[in-house]
């Protein structure tokens, strides 16, 4: 009896394991890749030490994909977490758990996780055809039939789109996805860059580059009203502001600037003093140390960087002695402390974001098998489609539930 042939475009996350699941369900599997490597993403992913998935429960999990999360629900009731942990321990491969439930690589990094998954399919008989680009789909009427690399045509009864999305063009998901998608009918919600650093209007943060402070509350202002209120790390950059809390909101603030609105980030410095206590905290220092200058004595309370920030914004002379600081300036200081504050104009490109939001539409796919309600044969997996979540190994989990489910249901026809 012959095989069912299935093509799977793009060796990353999700088409390693769609077409690994595929063949290990009996049909026979091509994998086309761009690139002269596999998985180049995997290989980034976590610093290079690829945060594969989170220990979070599964409505929790679902939560870090807001509004998104919704459609994930099957995929990851088919193959979850502890599939995943199962699946790598099968191939001699352990994770560990670290802080905020992310799993890691025992022993290892990413290029191992690739290595393995290569291992795998040439295993199983796949296929693998790298260097090839995948131009466009075959398809006689609503049924796909094969896929061109320029005029090279690849027959093939089911096709499995796994072409990531359009952050880190360089490791070759350039947004090409996109539109093979679209010439299959589908439609593409906004593609906009996730888990990006903000940029504030120019010199706001001059002198700030590689400051790292944890511990802080961030607000997200829009109109002046107060929308979101963070608590953990932010990291100051060249021209522009990241870490955990700002990529969590990052997609929020990238949205609310496309609408034209005014955003505003504000960072409470010393969250764990109310503004009573931060004022005799003040003023102990300012007693104790009276000859000293403000710059100085600012320093108990400030790194360096942001002393001289604090001083420029409340108009204080670095040499003043503190004992010349009336209670007016010292409320200043107060509440600049607890309200340090800039306007956010713009954000990084989406080559520098983590993920792409948006993509293929979910309404347009059968969440119970990944297909395509558009062309019969079709499957669609990954970041290609219009999920997107927070940092912690969600999105890679994400990528191999549905590469799962797209490869299983594919071979089962
Ligand atoms: C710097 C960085 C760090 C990250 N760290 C983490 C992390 O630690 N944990 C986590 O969960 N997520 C992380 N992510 C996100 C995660 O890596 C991705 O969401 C995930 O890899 C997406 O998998 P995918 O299979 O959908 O797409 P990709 O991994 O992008 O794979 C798509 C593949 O398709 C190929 N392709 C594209 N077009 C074509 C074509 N026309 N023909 C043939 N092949 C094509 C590409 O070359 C690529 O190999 C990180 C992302 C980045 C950029």
């Amino acid at each position: 009896m012959n095989k069912l042939k299935i093509i799977v475009i793009g060796g990353g996350a999700s088409g390693l394991m769609a077409a690994g699941t595929a063949a290990e369900h009996g049909a026979e599997v091509i994998l086309l890749e761009k690139m002269e490597r596999l998985a180049e993403k995997i290989r980034i992913s976590g610093k290079g030490r690829c945060n594969l998935t989170n220990h979070a429960e599964l409505p929790d999990f679902i939560n870090h994909f807001g509004s998104s999360g919704k459609f994930l629900r099957q995929p990851f009731n088919r193959f979850f977490r502890d599939d995943l942990i199962t699946f790598f321990h099968e191939k001699g491969f352990e994770l560990v758990c670290e802080r905020g439930g992310r799993y890691f690589p025992r022993n290892g990094n990413g290029t191992d996780v690739a290595n393995l998954f290569e291992r795998w399919l040439n295993e199983l008989g796949v296929k693998i055809l790298k260097g090839h680009s995948v131009t466009g789909l075959k398809h006689d009427g609503n049924e796909i039939s094969g896929v061109y690399c320029r005029d090279n045509l690849h027959r093939g009864e089911v096709v499995i789109l796994a072409a990531g999305g359009a952050s880190y063009p360089r490791t070759g998901s350039s947004g090409a996805g996109y539109q093979l998608a679209e010439e299959a009918g589908h439609t593409i919600v906004p593609v906009r860059p996730s888990l990006v650093p903000l940029v504030p209007v120019s010199g706001t943060l001059s002198g700030l580059a590689g400051l790292d402070l944890k511990n802080v509350t961030v607000r997200i202002y829009v109109n002046g009203k107060r929308k979101k209120q963070l608590h953990g790390e932010v990291a100051f950059m060249k021209s522009a502001i990241g870490g955990p809390v700002i990529l969590t909101e990052s997609l929020f603030v990238v949205d609310c600037l496309r609408r034209k609105e005014q955003v505003e980030i504000g960072i409470d410095l010393k969250p764990a003093l109310d503004q009573k206590k931060l004022d005799n905290r003040l003023i102990r220092e300012f007693q104790n140390r009276h000859q000293e200058p403000a710059a100085s004595v600012l320093r108990a309370l400030l790194p360096a960087p942001l002393v001289t920030a604090c001083l420029q914004q409340v108009g204080l002379d670095p040499t003043t002695q503190v004992r010349e600081i009336d209670s007016k300036m010292r409320a200043k200081i107060r509440t600049w402390m607890k309200d340090y504050r800039f306007k956010i104009e713009g954000f990084r490109d989406i080559a520098k974001a983590m993920i792409s939001a948006g993509g293929v539409d979910t309404r347009e796919i059968d969440p119970n098998s990944m297909q395509s309600k558009c062309l019969k044969g079709l499957y669609l997996t990954g970041e290609l489609i219009d999920i997107q979540a927070d940092t912690g190994g969600f999105n890679l989990q994400a990528a191999f539930s549905t590469g799962f489910l797209a490869g299983f249901s594919a071979a089962k026809g």
